[in-house]
């Protein structure tokens, strides 16, 4: 497989916290649009384009499909055909932390599960390691040194490179982070859902990884497809929230946003954005968010939210405007 050889000069890459890794401003998440219900056709041009225009970083889950397991194992065929030669100028990403299997050791955060469920992992996308394993959500239940040394143990068996932390509110993520930090094995990354409309990495958790020197990788930063253009004139078929296996509930489209985001999109267009881009550069405006980490049902769909680097930075009268309509 040839992919475009100035891959590397479209993309913007930006430092992981204090750590040796550059990742690509935008990054391609697939939890959703890679799984056995959806089309090997539409995902593998998908994620030709994203490497063509120079994502190195793809970011999967144990759990990731539907069923779970399969994206990593759909991804894992097209790896190995597709990408074969690619290999070390990737950054795959894997995590356990959800429900993954019945009984008591398929789930939340035990060294068992963890360990167990990355050998899994690596079987289903046939690699000897990822690059970066996460605890997937913080688990009440589990000593938090236990599922750090379970992080600590996972690098030093060579099954991953870096590991990192998710869904982790300030206070714990600091204790988690400390932790790894003197087990040798440092936290790479935090990965937290952060987008205009999900703001509380904004009270406290940015401020102490940058503070850390830990990277910041937003999901869903699009809102799940809400800050974009596709629900201003309804529901369209074959959208996350049409679906019955989306996470996006129909109910969260009442008339109220709707209104919001056309005022968002007219922002956008001001800007001569699509209100996706928009809803991405905003993101990055802020030096301590690493990459953005975006899902996507095409290609085409990618293209567009990759054209947000064009334009990061926001004056202050569009961004107190952007503040009024999401205080409206
Ligand atoms: P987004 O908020 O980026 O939503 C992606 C969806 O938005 C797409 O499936 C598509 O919807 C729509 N979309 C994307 N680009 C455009 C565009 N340019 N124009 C119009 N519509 C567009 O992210 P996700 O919710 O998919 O999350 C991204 C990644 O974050 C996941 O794949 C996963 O890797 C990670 N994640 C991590 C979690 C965690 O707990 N750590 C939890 C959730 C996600 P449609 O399908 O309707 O076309």
């Amino acid at each position: 497989m040839k992919f475009s050889s100035d891959r590397y000069t479209q993309m913007q890459y930006r430092r992981c916290g204090e750590s040796g890794i550059l990742l690509p401003a935008i990054s391609l998440g697939l939890w959703h649009n890679f799984g056995d219900v959806d089309d090997p056709k539409v995902y593998r041009k998908t994620l030709h384009t994203a490497f063509d225009n120079g994502i190195t970083h793809f970011d999967l889950a144990n759990n990731y499909g539907p069923p779970p397991g399969s994206a990593e194992t759909n991804f894992g065929k097209i790896l190995h055909t597709d990408f074969k030669d690619h290999r070390d100028e990737l950054i795959i990403s894997s995590k356990a932390g959800y429900t993954m299997w019945d009984g008591p050791y398929g789930d939340w955060g035990s060294k068992k599960y963890l360990v167990s469920s990355l050998d899994q992992s690596l079987k289903r996308m046939k690699l000897d390691y990822v690059d970066i394993f996460y605890h997937h959500r913080p688990d009440p239940g589990t000593p938090l040194e236990e599922t750090m040394s379970a992080l600590d143990l996972i690098v030093r068996q060579g099954k991953a490179l870096y590991v990192g932390i998710s869904n982790y509110k300030a206070p714990e993520a600091k204790k988690a982070i400390h932790m790894l930090k003197k087990m040798g094995t440092p936290c790479l990354i935090h990965q937290p859902k952060y987008s205009m409309y999900e703001r509380w990495v904004e009270d406290g958790l940015l401020d102490l990884l940058g503070k850390e020197g830990v990277g910041c990788i937003p999901f869903s930063p699009l809102a799940q497809g809400l800050l974009t253009n596709k629900y201003l004139k309804g529901i369209p078929r074959n959208s996350r929230a049409a679906k019955s296996h989306g996470f996006l509930q129909k109910e969260a489209i009442t008339e109220e946003r709707v209104d919001q985001l056309k005022k968002l999109n007219e922002i956008a267009s001001d800007r001569g954005q699509s209100l996706a881009q928009m809803a991405l550069a905003w993101l990055l405006k802020d030096k301590r968010v690493t990459s953005v980490l975006v899902g996507a049902s095409s290609a085409a769909q990618l293209l567009d939210s990759l054209k947000c680097l064009n334009n990061t930075s926001f004056d202050k009268i569009e961004l107190n405007g952007i503040e009024g309509i999401l205080k409206s």
